[in-house]
């Protein structure tokens, strides 16, 4: 019997391409086809019920209960039309993946037929038997229950004959359990006072409204040969795997061609996207092969983010039809670039105003220096809470491992730009205070079009792209609400402390523009360290942060403090964005997952080694100690199977190592079994566990260059790379 790996590499060889139907070659005949939005609304519901749900989505006005009722009847009218039998409250708990729970529409009736029924109350609020999600003790002391509420501003959509409705999700007591109700309090903490700020040079503004683009990579792999790596199907990524001899050391798969398996998946994922309503607008290579990247154009935050989320699902679900498995995982291979979810991050008004777009006058650049800079001194200022929001055992293995980058996060501003603040910082604000004209030439010119826009330096973790930041230290498998509810929320901080300052210098009777120019200037000094224009992966940069005071801290338990200090805290409380309780619990909750996921790595690992790897090396062993015992009987000098020998002589080394390490690892996961503590559990794991990880691979990577190609068991790199 041939191995699984030999079954699936055979099903490999027959795949064919499975026809992808596009229904129309204009996408604007199906973009949003399956969505309940706007323009759905305004069909299926009266203008007062129209009117009420915008005013709902853009101002936050409540809901009136009749309201809610009718909303629910012109859904449930329109989703029955496409054929929905179901729906479903659609959230995003802290597991990182959504949830949902179906109910059909269908509901008996005494006459022994049925209805279809869907009322206001279900569409507002649901009561999903929830204790299964984690919540950090939240449920467990106090109540059991967690219930589901519509939020109107992400439209309804459906999929697989079910109505989705966007809900965040709450405890009974009215605690967070989700990523979407913090996401939601910081956009509002920002709007406020980031309007506050514009006021200073726009009276007009009422709203400021975070956008996000996020750039989602991925790996594909065939089904079959992800079927026959266990540690894939378990952990996400590979636990051993010799490096493929052609990697990605050519650099020939970044926007090369796409293959045409690959590219019939991308457009029929692109289709059921499209059909959601997720713009999704662009495709390539990635660096690594097999690697890919899609983005859609960005759009308000939240929105972004629940189609992020929809996105990871649809792909996942699509990929089975052609057979795939999309690897979402940060790090699915050792030795080659690991995924990331890059945010592309900004601030625009209700006048369509682009908060970090640079201005054509001067004025306007004043405008845009005040949120530029006060971003800066943000992220300056709360660099470890950012640093935490993106920390998860997957990305640990990104950041701060020996693969770059670094956990380091600096801001890359392009040399344009850094000359600007750097001129900005030297000038002398209060020579040209007497005199308007003066302080306009006091601010540099900054070009419409930045040079530096093209010239990108893709080592930074936070990069300013001509019109918006760029966070790409965020794990392509994240929830990234996570990341964005902490820039939100630091960045208003930062801007209400920056009205605090200005308006104290207006008190004193300072004119507004110099006012707002010398607080500028004074954030421009302060925040100057965390600035940096040189490549984010070399070594000297690590020593010079060091030196800077930037932290660079490379583990998730230890990353994870911050959430629960002080400081942290005071900027938690004070912006009502969390509880103290609320904190405490997502700590737990996160210093929990990880330990988790280490623990099924070391099972999956230990199995692997000892039922799958071990017996196979001995198989080829055996058989090389009977042909070596045939060449002795037949009178053969040693010498000429002395490299038999010296390979079964490696095989035992290696095989010894693998079990005195595994044996060694499972008693280091029993004593971390013991730790109550949970950070200290963690840090066990990661510390004590995981250092076995590194040994154990290196002996089973040895053997798969020394066994008989045709009795290893699992797939290898460059079966799953380059097929
Ligand atoms: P890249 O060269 O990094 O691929 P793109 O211009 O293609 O850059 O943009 C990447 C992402 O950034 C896209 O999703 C795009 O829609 C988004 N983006 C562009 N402008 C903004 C903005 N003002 N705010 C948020 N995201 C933006
Ligand atoms: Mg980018």
């Amino acid at each position: 019997m041939s191995n699984i790996r030999f079954q699936a590499l055979r099903a490999v060889q027959s795949r064919t391409i499975p026809e992808v139907k596009i229904p129309s070659p204009k996408i604007s005949d199906f973009f949003g086809a399956n969505v309940f939005d706007k323009k759905k609304m305004k069909e299926y519901l009266s203008t007062d019920a129209y009117q009420g749900i915008i005013n709902s989505i853009e101002k936050g006005e409540p809901i009136p209960r009749d309201m809610a009722e009718q909303v629910a009847s012109a859904m449930k009218s329109w989703a029955i039309g496409k054929g929905a039998t179901h729906y479903t409250h659609w959230f995003q708990p802290l597991t990182g993946t959504t949830a949902e729970k179906h109910d059909a529409f269908f509901e008996p009736t005494e006459d022994g037929g049925a209805i279809e029924k869907f009322s206001g109350d279900a569409l507002a609020q649901q009561e999903p038997d929830a204790s299964s999600f984690p919540s950090g003790g939240i449920r467990n002391t106090f109540e059991a229950r967690g219930y589901t509420a519509w939020d109107p501003s992400s439209p309804a959509f459906i999929m697989a004959r079910t109505l989705c409705i966007p809900t965040v999700f709450v405890s009974y007591t009215g605690e967070a359990l989700d990523y979407k109700v913090p996401l939601l309090k910081a956009l509002s903490v920002l709007d406020k006072a980031a309007v506050d700020v514009c006021h200073y040079f726009d009276k007009s503004i009422e709203k400021v409204n975070a956008s996000l683009g996020i750039e989602q990579e991925y790996f594909l792999v065939d089904l079959a040969l992800f079927n026959a790596r266990p540690d894939l199907h378990l952990t996400g990524r590979t636990l051993f795997g010799h490096m493929s001899a052609k990697n990605q050391q050519l650099e020939d798969h970044y926007f090369g061609s796409i293959p045409e398996r690959v590219y019939a998946y991308m457009q029929d994922m692109e289709t059921e996207a499209l059909l959601l309503g997720i713009p999704l607008k662009t495709r390539h290579n990635e660096v690594a092969p097999s690697q890919f990247e899609c983005a859609p154009i960005y759009e308000e935050i939240n929105l972004a983010i629940d189609h992020n989320q929809l996105l990871m699902d649809v792909m996942d679900r699509v990929a089975k039809r052609h057979n795939f498995k999309v690897l979402l995982h940060e790090k699915p291979y050792a030795g080659i670039n690991g995924s990331g979810k890059h945010n592309n991050w900004s601030m625009i008004t209700n006048t369509g105003k682009n908060l970090l777009s640079p201005g054509k006058t001067p004025k306007n650049n004043l405008m845009f220096l005040t949120f530029f800079v006060n971003t800066i001194k943000a992220v300056y200022e709360h660099a470890d809470l950012l640093r935490a929001s993106i920390a998860s055992v997957n990305n640990d293995h990104r950041l701060g491992a020996n693969e770059a980058p670094p956990a380091i996060i600096s801001i890359f501003l392009g040399t344009q730009l850094s000359d600007v603040l750097d001129e900005i910082e030297t000038s002398r604000i209060s020579k040209i205070i007497k005199d308007d004209a003066l302080l306009w030439q006091g601010i540099p010119k900054i070009p419409q079009i930045l040079k530096d826009n093209t010239d990108r330096n893709r080592t930074s973790p936070f990069a300013f792209t001509g019109n918006k930041f760029e966070l790409r230290a965020v794990g392509s498998s994240a929830n990234s609400a996570s990341p964005m509810t902490i820039l939100n929320l630091i960045v208003a901080d930062q801007l209400k402390k920056f009205k605090v300052d200005v308006d104290k210098l207006l008190k004193k009777g300072e004119k507004k523009d110099v006012a707002i120019l010398t607080v500028i200037k004074k954030y421009i000094k302060e925040s100057k360290k965390i600035r940096f224009e040189g490549n984010g992966y070399s070594d000297e940069w690590e020593k010079e942060a060091a030196e800077r005071g930037l932290s660079n801290i490379k583990t998730t338990p230890k990353a994870l403090d911050v959430f629960i200090a002080d400081k942290s805290e005071a900027l938690f409380l004070e912006t009502g964005v969390f509880t103290r309780r609320e904190v405490h619990a997502r700590h737990e909750v996160l210093l929990d997952s990880f330990y988790k996921k280490l623990q099924i790595e070391a099972r999956v690992m230990g199995e692997l080694a000892n039922n799958i790897i071990v017996p196979a090396a001995i198989t080829y062993q055996t058989k090389l100690v009977e042909n070596v015992k045939g060449l002795k009987d037949i009178g053969l000098s040693p010498e000429l199977y002395k490299a038999q020998i010296d390979i079964i002589t490696k095989i035992s080394e290696h095989v010894n190592a693998i079990r005195s390490d595994v044996e060694s690892m499972i008693q280091e996961r029993k004593k971390a079994n013991t730790i109550e503590d949970l950070r200290d559990k963690a840090i066990a794991y990661d510390e004590k566990v995981k250092a076995y990880f590194q040994p154990i691979r290196y002996n089973v990577d040895k053997l798969e260059q020394l066994v008989d190609d045709s009795l290893w068991p699992l797939p290898k790199f460059r079966e799953l790379l380059f097929i």
